[in-house]
């Protein structure tokens, strides 16, 4: 079977000069969006993600304020920080980089942001805003993976949707998304009884289980849309995802790849949340 790779690079590039020219429209008006990154320690693979969403920043005209603090920072430190940023009328968005130290609760962190300024949209009150089909901020990366979708064509309504995985930050919004868009969905997890026999029922499957190629061709159905959240790095240090590409692609109508398919819309669901942003 002949099938299309979900181009997320480009569809990420098309989000973001849209974010773009909204923002330049915003800077007309004398709005400029503002986005406060902070980060704790120097953890590596952090410290790349952060680069990055600045640099996304820069690229869409949405200035970024940096916060770096000592691996050593005690709660308090980083609670009374938010809550000046919560004040401070110029900045919109606050992003927290994950994972903190250990010393640090991320839990109470999350609900210190303003829900209204939380960009990542991890509060619990926007997390229950998605379950309530109300507005708020939406976790970037399974908005990401609503944005594939739609702008690949592919229509959720009436189909079955499996997803595997039900963390807050991608398998539990990827499913309710998914509802809202009035695809029928299953949620799998590490007690699901028969996995494969799920999974194959699925026209979406989108895999979100955190083990390196760990759905392989007998999973999946024949024609199904296969959506890859994974990110893995190999010994011989390329990328790989969740999914085993090379057996499951041709049984597919549809196929994220890692890279460059869910990843780079992660920050491009940042950055138009940082637009949203203004209007909260
Ligand atoms: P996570 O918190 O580790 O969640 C993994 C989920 O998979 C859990 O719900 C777990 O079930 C389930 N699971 C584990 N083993 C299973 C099995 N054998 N059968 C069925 N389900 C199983 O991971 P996450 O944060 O959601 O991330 C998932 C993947 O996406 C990771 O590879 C991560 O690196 C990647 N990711 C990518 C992006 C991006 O920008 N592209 C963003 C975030 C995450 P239980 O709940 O029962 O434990």
């Amino acid at each position: 079977m002949s099938y299309q790779i979900i181009d997320g690079k480009a569809i990420a590039g098309e989000i973001k000069e849209e974010c773009r020219v909204k923002a330049e429209e915003y800077r007309e008006k004398g709005i400029e969006i503002t986005l406060a990154v902070v980060q704790v320690g120097s953890d590596p693979a952090s410290g790349v993600y952060v680069r990055n969403k600045k640099r996304a920043c820069e690229a869409c005209g949405i200035r970024s304020l940096s916060y770096e603090l000592p691996e050593e920072t005690c709660e308090v430190e980083l609670l009374e920080l938010i809550e000046k940023l919560n004040r401070d009328e110029a900045v919109n968005g606050i992003l927290v980089q994950l994972p903190l130290p250990g010393q640090i609760d991320e839990k109470k962190v999350i609900q210190a942001i303003d829900a209204k300024k939380d960009v990542d949209g991890f509060h619990p009150m926007n997390a229950g805003a998605l379950c309530t089909g109300e507005r708020g901020f939406v976790s970037c990366t399974p908005a990401g993976i609503i944005q594939l979708l739609k702008r690949s064509r592919i229509a959720i309504a009436g189909k079955e949707c499996v997803v595997i995985g039900r963390s807050n930050i991608v398998g539990k919004p990827a499913a309710l998304l998914l509802l809202a868009e009035n695809g029928t969905v299953t949620v799998c997890h590490s007690r699901t009884a028969d996995l494969k026999e799920v999974t194959k029922r699925a026209d979406i499957l989108v895999v979100a289980v955190g083990k390196p190629k760990f759905i392989t061709a007998e999973y999946v159905k024949e024609g199904a849309v296969v959506i890859d959240v994974g990110i893995h790095r190999k010994e011989n240090g390329k990328l790989c995802g969740d999914v085993d590409f090379d057996s499951v692609a041709p049984k597919c109508s549809a196929i994220t790849p890692v890279p460059g398919g869910v990843g780079p819309m992660t920050i491009a669901m940042l950055m138009s949340n940082c637009i949203a942003s203004v209007d909260e």
